[in-house]
């Protein structure tokens, strides 16, 4: 829609001029006429990045951790269990070899962008998990574990389970409508957030150009009748000479998209090199192409979970590989 997108550019420092803003970036300087900090849990350090600013808290960081185990359960529904403290805990079904325990709810201390599961978070999980099962999960069983920390707008409530989930937009106090936070949020509510920011922006810029009215869908979304097993089954039998779980597996990450991976490609052969568990290089190149994919990390851990099931030597084949493109 005409976006101009910067990545791996963080804003250094903002200054106000007459007329809006001017950003200094890792690569560059880029002026304009609001900013929007959408920055999630880094929201109070953007604000301190402008000239003259001073420190006012806004954001409560809470930390969610999750662990995840080889399959306890073998069926496909979710458990919700209540702790003894109030809380819920739950164990769903995770791909198809997994299961995934969590979360805690914990105020977070530092920085957001490392966030580590503590012991007393993995204590915490197996111990009132444990109270529900009939074989208690042990440290031993745990491969992996994840943590994310929600950034919630700071309401002065007591317990970090407490405080509102609810995202608050305001305006700068001192920005003449120049400077337009957000603050907390959810995934389920980012559309309608957005359409609100669109809404309050548009108030003092012009539209940039006429959008088509109506829904459009996001990438990957163009489903016939929105029915995803129709469609899945319909891959299946077109892609008749690939493993199933493959097909699966990136019909659920790429949807009407993955007709750019596949292509005219009759057997997984053609998808070029293969990296493993279904991984070939045509996923891989549309992952750096489409998705901004550097790092093997990057596809394993991020965009997918196959680095739940690759070894060092199946990674390291991915990094010399990346490695390669980069050097092209
Ligand atoms: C454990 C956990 C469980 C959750 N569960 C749910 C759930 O079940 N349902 C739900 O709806 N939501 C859930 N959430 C919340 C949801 O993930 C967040 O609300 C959402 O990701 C916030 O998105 P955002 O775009 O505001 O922030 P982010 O996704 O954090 O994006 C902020 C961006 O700002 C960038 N940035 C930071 N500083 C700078 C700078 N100086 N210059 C340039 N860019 C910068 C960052 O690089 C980042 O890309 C959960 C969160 C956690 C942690």
């Amino acid at each position: 829609m005409g976006a101009e997108i910067h990545r791996d550019c963080p804003v250094l420092s903002l200054e106000k001029l007459s007329a809006g803003w001017q950003a200094k970036t890792s690569k560059g300087a880029l002026s304009a006429r609001i900013v929007i900090n959408a920055s999630g849990p880094f929201a109070d350090h953007v604000l301190s990045l402008r000239t003259g600013s001073q420190l006012k808290k806004h954001i409560r960081l809470v930390r969610g951790s999750h662990l995840i185990v080889k399959r306890i359960f073998t069926h496909d529904k979710a458990y919700i269990f209540q702790n003894s403290d109030g809380r819920i805990l739950f164990a769903l079904p995770y791909l198809n070899d997994f299961n995934l325990l969590g979360t805690t709810d914990i105020d977070h201390q530092g920085a957001p962008d490392k966030p580590v599961i503590s012991q007393d978070e993995i204590d915490y999980i197996l111990k009132e998990l444990g109270q529900y099962l009939k074989n208690p999960i042990s440290e031993a069983q745990v491969l992996a574990t994840y943590s994310g920390v929600r950034p919630l707008f700071d309401d002065g409530k007591q317990a970090a389970q407490s405080v509102t989930r609810d995202y608050v937009l305001s305006w700068q106090a001192d920005s003449e409508k120049s400077w337009l936070n957000i603050f907390g949020g959810k995934l389920t509510t980012y559309r309608k957030l957005a359409l609100k920011v669109a809404d309050m922006v548009s108030q003092i810029l012009p539209a940039p150009k006429e959008i088509e009215p109506g829904f459009s869908c996001l990438p990957g979304g163009n489903i016939p009748d929105s029915d995803f097993d129709i469609f899945l089954q319909g891959l299946k039998e077109d892609f008749s000479a690939f493993p199933e779980l493959m097909i699966t597996r990136m019909a659920h990450a790429y949807g009407s998209n993955l007709s750019t991976i596949l292509g005219t490609a009759t057997q997984p052969n053609d998808l070029g090199i293969e990296f493993g568990y279904g991984l070939y290089q045509a996923e891989v190149d549309y992952l750096v192409r489409e998705e901004w994919a550097r790092t093997a990390e990057d596809i394993l851990s991020r965009r997918s979970k196959l680095g739940l099931y690759f070894d060092k030597p199946m990674t390291d084949k991915l990094s010399k590989y990346l490695a390669s493109l980069a050097m092209k």
